[in-house]
C-alpha cells in the first residue's frame, strides 16, 4: 500500500516535532560556534590569516585522511582550484553527470573547458562507470599520452564525479576507467563529508577532491569550501593560487600568477572548526533519520527510499525518495510545500540548461528518469 502525501507529511511532522515548518536541512548550532566566533573577534584576526584557518585544514585533513587540505571561500572555487591544478585549460573537455548542482559544470567553464554530461546510475545517483566506459570506447583515442575526444579533437583532461545527496559513486570503477584513459580524476565531495566508499573517505580517491560548507551542507562556515590532495606540490600551489599568488615576504607585494582571491576568512573558519567537531553527532542523528525514512516507505509500493549503495556508508546529507510518475511526484511537491513540509525535486539536467545546451551527451536515460521522479524530503539533525 502507499500513503497519500498527506499521510507522508504527518510521518514527516512525527520526526520533527513542535515546528510550524520543516525545511530542507536547516544548520545546527550546538558546541563551540559562539565561543569560537568570539574568541576570533576578540583577536581581531577575522580576514585572511589566523589561527582557525590553520587549525581547521589540518583537523579537516586528519578527519578524511588527506595529507593536506587548503581551505576556500566556497566549493566552486574548490572545484575551480581543483580543476586547474588537474591540468584542465581553455580548449579542454571534461567528463562530469548531467545530474548535479549548477557548480559542478560552472567550475568547468571558468577554465574554458567544456562539460561533456554523461548518465547516472540508478543505485548511487552518481556517474555510472559503465556510461564513462561506453562513452571513452565509442568516442575516444590516447594519443601521446592524452585522452582525446574523435569527434571534437579536443583533449578530454579530467573526469568529476559527484557523490550525489552523501551517497558515495563507483569511485573505484571509475578511478580505473580514468587511469587507463589518461583523464584526471577530480571529485566534487560538496554533499559527501562523512561518506565512505570501502572504508576510504570519498573525495580522496582522485587527484583533488573538492568540498562545501555553504548553509545548506552538513556542517556550515556560512560560505566555505575545501580542496584535499596527497600532492604537496598541488597543495602549495592550492594555497597559492587561492591567495592571490603573493610570493610571501613581510612588506613587499609580488605576484607571480593571474590568480584568485579564494581564501576562507578566518571568522568563517572559526564557526567551521565548532562544526566538524560535532560533525559525528550529526551523523549518527542523520543515520536514524534515514533509518526511520527507510522503515517507513519500505510499506509503500509506488516510492523508493534511496539508500546507502553496497560498499558504501553514506552521510545521509540529503534523503531521497523516488515516484513512479511525474504526476504522482508533482502532487507530493504541491502538497507538502502547501502544508508546512518542504521538498524539492531534483535538479534541471544540466544538459537540459540553455548555457549548457551545447554540450555533449550520452542517452542520459536514467538522469532523465530521476529528474522526473525523485524529490527530496527534510534532512536536518532533528531538534534535541
Ligand atoms: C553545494 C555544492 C557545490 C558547491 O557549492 P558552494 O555553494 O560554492 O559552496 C558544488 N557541487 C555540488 C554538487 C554542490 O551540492
Amino acid at each position: 500500500m502507499t500513503p497519500n502525501s498527506s499521510a507522508v507529511c504527518d510521518f514527516i511532522k512525527t520526526l520533527y516535532p513542535n515546528e510550524a515548518f520543516i525545511a530542507l536541512h536547516e544548520p545546527r548550532f550546538w558546541g563551540n560556534e559562539k565561543k569560537y566566533l568570539n574568541e576570533c573577534i576578540d583577536s581581531t584576526f577575522v580576514s585572511s590569516v589566523g589561527k582557525f584557518v590553520d587549525r581547521f585544514e589540518r583537523d579537516f585533513a586528519a578527519y578524511v585522511g588527506s595529507k593536506y587540505a587548503v581551505a576556500t571561500v566556497n566549493g566552486t572555487a574548490a572545484l575551480h582550484i581543483s580543476l586547474l591544478l588537474a591540468g584542465v585549460e581553455r580548449g579542454d573537455e571534461v567528463i562530469t553527470q548531467a545530474l548535479s548542482f549548477v557548480a559542478t559544470a560552472n567550475a568547468i567553464s571558468y577554465c574554458g573547458a567544456k562539460p561533456i554530461f554523461l548518465d547516472v546510475s540508478l543505485q548511487t545517483y552518481g556517474l555510472d562507470s559503465h556510461a564513462i566506459k561506453e562513452f571513452l570506447e565509442q568516442n575516444c583515442e590516447v594519443r601521446d599520452g592524452l585522452c582525446y575526444n574523435k569527434q571534437t579533437n579536443k583533449v578530454v583532461r579530467a573526469c568529476v564525479p559527484m557523490h550525489t545527496f552523501g551517497h558515495p559513486c563507483e569511485i573505484d570503477a571509475i578511478k580505473e576507467l580514468c587511469d587507463i584513459w589518461h583523464v584526471n580524476l577530480v571529485e566534487d565531495g560538496a554533499e559527501s563529508l562523512g561518506s565512505y566508499y570501502k572504508g576510504r573517505h570519498t573525495g580522496t580517491f582522485g587527484k583533488l577532491g573538492a568540498f562545501s560548507f555553504n548553509g545548506n551542507k552538513i556542517i556550515t562556515s556560512g560560505g566555505g569550501g575545501v580542496i584535499v590532495t596527497d600532492d604537496e606540490e598541488l597543495a602549495k600551489r592550492a594555497k597559492h593560487l587561492t591567495t592571490t599568488a603573493k610570493i610571501p615576504h613581510s612588506y613587499e607585494y609580488v605576484h607571480d600568477a593571474v590568480a584568485y582571491n579564494y581564501r576562507l576568512p578566518n571568522l568563517n573558519a572559526a564557526l567551521l572548526c565548532a562544526q566538524l567537531e560535532q560533525l559525528e553527532v550529526f551523523l549518527e542523528a542523520k543515520r536514524a533519520l534515514a533509518c526511520e525514512y527507510e522503515d517507513y516507505f519500505a510499506a509503500c509500493e509506488d516510492i523508493r527510499f534511496l539508500k546507502e549503495p553496497p560498499h558504501a556508508k553514506s552521510n545521509y546529507w540529503l534523503n531521497a525518495i523516488a515516484f513512479k510518475s511525474k504526476e504522482a511526484r508533482d502532487a507530493f511537491l504541491e502538497y507538502s510545500n502547501a502544508n508546512g513540509v518542504m521538498s524539492r525535486p531534483i535538479w534541471r539536467l544540466l544538459s537540459e540548461l540553455d548555457i549548457y545546451g551545447d554540450c555533449q551527451n550520452d542517452s542520459l536515460q536514467n538522469s532523465r528518469l530521476l529528474a522526473d521522479s525523485v524529490v527530496n524530503i527534510p534532512s536536518s539533525v532533528p531538534p534535541r
